[in-house]
């Protein structure tokens, strides 16, 4: 196993004058402190399923990523902490003799060995990680892309399972890349209790509500209702960062000393301000932002 640094994770309040003004208080579930080397919603994915690798005999991963995919990095580092092989498919194979950028160096050092695929190549590989193990790059365990499976989903519900104080009035809210995180949050949900999913890629209606449900499947085996997920904060798609948002997340930074992820952490909060400027949540709702990951390094 895995362990945390910090488990429970910290719950700072961190109401501004906008929220309070539209009678909504905010708290943050600071899960980006959970591991040094695994932060965020990675740990809370991988933590059970390399509990499971290691039950199983298993001593290589495979999985799969593109050219900065924070889930490759985390596997890379939790495999080399457990004492494990790994191994990363990445997409692009133009990318095989180029420099490595930060984050592929970042696996390659942590002892990852990376396979460069063609897309189509990846899709198709991709497509059939479901399979679990035995793999054409060898024997191991695979895990999918994003990380996102049903033992995913019930290391993403001890998110809530944190959080004892959660009633009628109370929205848990979270990014969603592939959902597994969202999934995890709206399985874990007391009754009453409600969760929100940020969209922070263009044109998933419809694909991430079928994901989270078929998630909730394969984890539990039963659907979950109280979630749903917003389309409209994407800013334009998966990885922009339009300068509205850089303006918020600035001042964000500036008001409560955190520094905020752009990608998934920055679009969840600006959504929510937005949304509660609009009228969206009745006043006394209290919102809990899960803060799923660590800002990147900079640099190229
Ligand atoms: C990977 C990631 C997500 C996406 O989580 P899903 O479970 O795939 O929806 C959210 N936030 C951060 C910071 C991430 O790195």
């Amino acid at each position: 196993m895995l362990e945390s640094a910090l488990l429970p994770t910290p719950l700072a309040d961190c109401t501004d004058e906008a929220l309070a003004r539209a009678g909504v208080e905010l708290r943050l579930k600071r899960d980006d402190l959970a591991h040094p080397l695994v932060p965020g919603n990675k740990w809370r994915k991988l933590a059970p399923n390399l509990a499971a690798a290691v039950e199983g005999g298993h001593t290589r991963l495979l999985t799969f990523g593109g050219a900065y995919s924070t889930h490759l990095r985390a596997v890379a580092v939790a495999a080399a902490a457990l004492g494990l092989e790994s191994v990363g498919l990445v997409r692009g194979e133009e990318l095989a003799d180029r420099p490595r950028n930060w984050s592929l160096r970042a696996a390659e050092a942590a002892g990852m060995e990376l396979v460069f695929l063609t897309r189509a190549e990846y899709r198709e590989a991709a497509g059939r990680a479901g399979e679990g193990s035995g793999w054409r790059w060898g024997p191991g365990l695979v895990l999918p892309e994003g990380g996102s499976n049903g033992l995913a989903v019930t290391g993403a519900a001890e998110i809530v399972a944190e959080l004892d104080d959660l009633g009628e009035r109370d929205v848990v809210c979270c990014p969603v890349g592939t959902g597994g995180t969202l999934a995890g949050i709206a399985a874990g949900l007391p009754p009453g209790a409600r969760a929100l999913g940020v969209a922070v890629l263009r044109g998933g209606e419809g694909y991430l509500e079928d994901e989270v449900t078929r998630l909730h499947r394969e984890a539990y085996g039963r659907e979950f209702d109280g979630w749903r997920i917003d389309h409209g904060h994407h800013g334009g798609g998966y990885g922009r960062v339009p300068a509205a948002l850089e303006e918020f997340a600035v001042g964000f930074e500036r008001r409560h000393g955190i520094a905020l992820e752009r990608r998934y952490v920055a679009k969840l909060l600006a959504a929510v301000h937005d949304l509660a400027g609009a009228g969206a949540f009745p006043p006394g709702t209290r919102l809990t932002a899960v803060v799923t990951g660590l800002p990147d390094p900079v640099g190229p």
